[in-house]
């Protein structure tokens, strides 16, 4: 909902501004489907407010969704027409992650990635994002359970969208509201330096993670044309800035692309990297298909890659692929549209 929006009509109106703390509840806490179910309010103001404002950024849905898949993908019609694709990554160990998109499109065109594939139209607004988590929330209330983790790894590149994204992130956090810490959500950034140091300076306990995907500018600038901009060194410094500030652990995305990015020799140079950063914890994330030239690291390539990291102990996780089957998985989701 825009909130910018409803302060206006309740101060137009003269109404008593508790009334948008207790639609703010309504809506955060209550998880209300439509200004129908915000009983606290009297039918009259409920029916003028259904006119004037729209409870939700999000008009229409599609699900997404296989039986042996433990995540769902939804396709979210925005009022103003727009399309953007966000998933609920339901995990073993019962945390229930919010992929949000941060951006329609995305021009950061990184060759392997769908999203960066299929260009940039807009920004969201903060509204937008905040509503993609309490879509969620509400379909996972059906089930009594709820949303525990945000993560910015849908469309988009968060820190271009920087102000927000920020101000999603603040409103999804408010104690009085939805109440999730920050430390349950993450941002995961191909690189913007002037965002990170911003991000730095914030007093929030957010994670960070950077998507590195090469050891060198020279393979890294081969798919990933941010490099041209920001390369690994001015990017490495601001995380290491970052951490010296926060003092939180930073997450360094790896994409593992067969014959490209996976040799051995590209895991010993990545450890070279990352054996004094002790903070830092490398993901390893097996590719996922889309439509370009690139392919999956086979199974051993992996294994061999992470056994280099481990030898030269550096701390690293693999990332496990949720919702492939529903092209929902990382780097899969675009800007597709449907009428019928
Ligand atoms: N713009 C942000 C968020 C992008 S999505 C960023 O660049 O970090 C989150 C992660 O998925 C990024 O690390 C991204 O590089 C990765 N990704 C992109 N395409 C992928 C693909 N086809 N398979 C697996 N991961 C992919």
């Amino acid at each position: 909902m825009d909130f910018k929006k409803l302060h206006q009509f309740v101060t137009d109106k003269n109404l008593p501004q508790f009334r948008e703390k207790q639609i703010r509840r309504a809506f955060f806490v209550g998880l209300a489907n439509d200004w129908n179910e915000v009983t606290v309010l009297s039918k009259d103001l409920r029916e003028e407010l259904e006119r004037e404002i729209p409870f939700s950024s999000v008009k229409e849905e599609r699900f997404f969704k296989k039986k042996k898949d433990d995540s769902v993908k939804v396709s979210l019609k925005l009022e103003n027409g727009d399309f953007v694709e966000t998933v609920l990554i339901k995990h073993k160990d019962g945390r229930r992650t919010v992929c949000v998109s941060s951006q329609v499109g995305c021009s950061m065109a990184c060759a392997f990635c769908a999203t960066g594939q299929s260009g940039f139209k807009r920004d969201l607004e903060a509204d937008e994002i905040v509503d993609q988590v309490i879509f969620f929330a509400r379909f996972l209330k059906s089930m009594d359970e709820k949303v525990t983790n945000i993560v910015f790894m849908g469309m988009g590149e968060p820190l271009l969208n920087y102000d927000n994204v920020l101000r999603a992130i603040k409103v999804l956090n408010d104690k009085e509201g939805f109440n999730l810490g920050a430390r349950h959500m993450s941002i995961s950034t191909c690189g913007i330096v002037p965002g990170i140091e911003k991000l730095a300076k914030e007093k929030l306990q957010i994670n960070l993670a950077l998507s590195m995907h090469a050891p060198t500018d020279t393979l890294r600038g081969k798919f990933m044309p941010i490099n041209a901009r920001y390369n690994i060194e001015e990017a490495l410094k601001a995380v290491d800035d970052y951490i010296r500030k926060t003092n939180r652990r930073v997450m360094i995305e790896y994409l593992l692309i067969k014959n490209l990015n996976d040799k051995e020799e590209d895991a010993e140079k990545l450890s070279e990297i990352f054996k004094t950063r002790s903070l830092c914890y490398i993901n390893l994330i097996p590719y996922n298909a889309t439509d370009s030239k690139f392919l999956s690291s086979p199974r051993e390539n992996i294994q061999k890659f992470a056994n280099v990291l481990r030898k030269n102990k550096i701390k690293y996780t693999i990332r496990h692929s949720f919702g492939g089957a529903i092209e929902a998985a990382c780097g899969q989701l675009a800007r597709k549209t449907w009428k019928t």
